[in-house]
């Protein structure tokens, strides 16, 4: 049995190598991610982009890009000061904005004079590890006062806890990178700092028509989650963005906030993703603590699409083993845990939604050792993983970007397949590709969903039970 929760690595410095590359897919990895906060050259996302679907294919593994925009994130710059890091004291006030002549120079022009009043609320920088209180504005420029002695370093993220910053949900960098990835065809994107469900429109301005590519959004922010259920209904998946939703909000609240995320998704059947810290020791240990295996496992047993890893494989001393132990809690918790519950569906009463329960309910109670979508968009095998079906789903479909695109999803092996031209070709041919992968064996029985006439995107209205001669 394949794994079913999936695991998204993010290339960085640490794993930008064809041979790393390589042995992350074979430990695992389902999906790689450019991290567009870190990566300013074109060639390089370029490079990269060809790397991963080179070494993927020489495995003859589907393997999913997710390009993650970063959005309006705010950071220090320093590139205008001679010393790369800043000292501050206890007590002391600093300006902080846009201009190269404040004490801490920022990234992007704010008006922070149009928000609300901001006085005493905080500014933390580098993930919350440095708190300021704000003291003062003039438009672009704010006073913090440091609540104790410390080093800011460069390239840092800042944020505002409770004050909302009105600014763009992309800056000029995110449009440039979205032309980008659309170019060189990436799978997924993900949008970071989501805030409203309108945020998507920008991003579709640039991303519309037929080819395009589906948009995750990250929660990240107390806006976000106050309008969490509109925003997961309109984007096409969501991250849970752990680490600035615990430097916006308490950090104490993010097991309810993730609980919430997850169980919002499922309703309304969207892949969810639990990012940030996961395995954060191994990034200098080889080995994870203790805690760090049960987050692993935690998400196994609340069935989301996948877990990600962010600095353990991008900047890590760990990278390959850190996919690889993901991959065996992810396995032993999978095999212990195959008691899904059944999955209601009365609020969505259409065919597809019919036979993805069907398909579940068949192979639950019958002896069936796989099933088989076959799936022109990729959207059945959406439908058939929603379910949670204990067997592994084979997903057949003749375009090698649904493919690409379907290994995130929960419990799914994606397989190109040929364009058929009758049910009873799709039938044999289906059967042929199972057997010479081993994913099944003579005298076993598999489901197979399909959509008839045959090539129709969105026509699903079938599903057989075919036992193996
Ligand atoms: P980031 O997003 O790594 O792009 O900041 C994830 C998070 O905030 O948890
Ligand atoms: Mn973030």
């Amino acid at each position: 049995m394949s794994k079913k929760t999936k695991i998204i690595s993010t290339i960085g410095p640490a794993s930008n190598h064809p041979r790393i590359i390589s042995n992350m897919i074979k430990k695992g990895a389902n999906v790689f991610r450019l991290n567009m906060a870190h990566l300013k050259k074109e060639q390089e996302v370029i490079d990269i982009i060809d790397m991963v679907r080179f070494e993927s294919s020489k495995l003859g593994r589907y393997i999913g890009i997710m390009m993650d925009i970063s959005g309006p994130k705010i950071r220090t710059d320093f590139s205008s000061l001679e010393e790369n890091k800043i000292h501050v004291k206890k007590g002391h006030v600093y300006s902080l904005g846009f201009s190269k002549m404040n004490d801490i120079p920022i990234n992007m022009d704010v008006n922070f004079k149009s928000n609300k009043n901001p006085i005493n609320s905080y500014v933390k920088i580098d993930d919350g590890k440095i708190n300021f209180k704000i003291i003062s504005i003039s438009n672009n420029i704010i006073k913090i006062k440091s609540v104790s002695d410390f080093i800011i370093n460069a390239n840092k993220g800042v944020n505002f806890p409770g004050v909302e910053l009105k600014i763009p949900s992309l800056t000029n960098k995110d449009k440039k990178d979205i032309r980008l990835g659309i170019k060189y065809n990436v799978d997924w994107f993900a949008l970071s700092f989501v805030r409203s469900p309108k945020d998507i429109n920008d991003f579709n301005e640039i991303n519309k028509g037929k080819n395009r590519i589906p948009v995750i959004a990250k929660i990240e922010k107390p806006e976000a989650i106050e309008n969490l259920e509109e925003i997961i209904s309109t984007f096409d998946g969501i991250l849970v963005a752990r680490g600035d939703l615990g430097v916006e909000l308490p950090i104490y609240k993010l097991p309810i906030l993730q609980k919430e995320i997850i169980s919002k998704c499922k309703n309304l059947n969207k892949p969810v993703i639990v990012a940030t810290q996961i395995l954060e020791s191994m990034i200098v240990n080889p080995m994870p603590t203790r805690a760090e295996v049960n987050d692993v496992a935690n998400s196994v047993y609340e069935n989301v699409d996948a877990v990600m890893l962010s600095g353990e494989t991008a900047t890590g001393d760990f990278p390959v083993e850190t996919v690889k132990m993901m991959n065996d809690i992810i396995d032993n918790v999978e095999k212990e845990n195959l008691k899904f519950d059944e999955i209601e569906f009365s609020y969505k009463q259409n065919s597809k939604y019919a036979i993805g329960k069907a398909v579940n309910t068949v192979s639950n109670n019958l002896k069936v050792d796989a099933i088989v979508v076959m799936t022109e968009s990729g959207s059945t095998a959406k439908i058939v993983s929603y379910f949670r079906p204990r067997i592994n789903i084979y997903a057949l479909s003749p375009h090698l970007s649904v493919c690409n695109r379907l290994s995130l999803l929960w419990g799914v092996t994606p397989i190109q397949s040929q364009k058929y031209l009758s049910t009873d070709e799709m039938l044999i041919n289906a059967e042929q590709i199972l057997l010479d992968n081993k994913y099944i064996k003579s005298g076993q029985t598999f489901v197979m969903t399909a959509g008839v006439p045959v090539g129709i995107s969105g026509s699903t209205n079938m599903f057989r039970i075919q036992e193996v001669e």
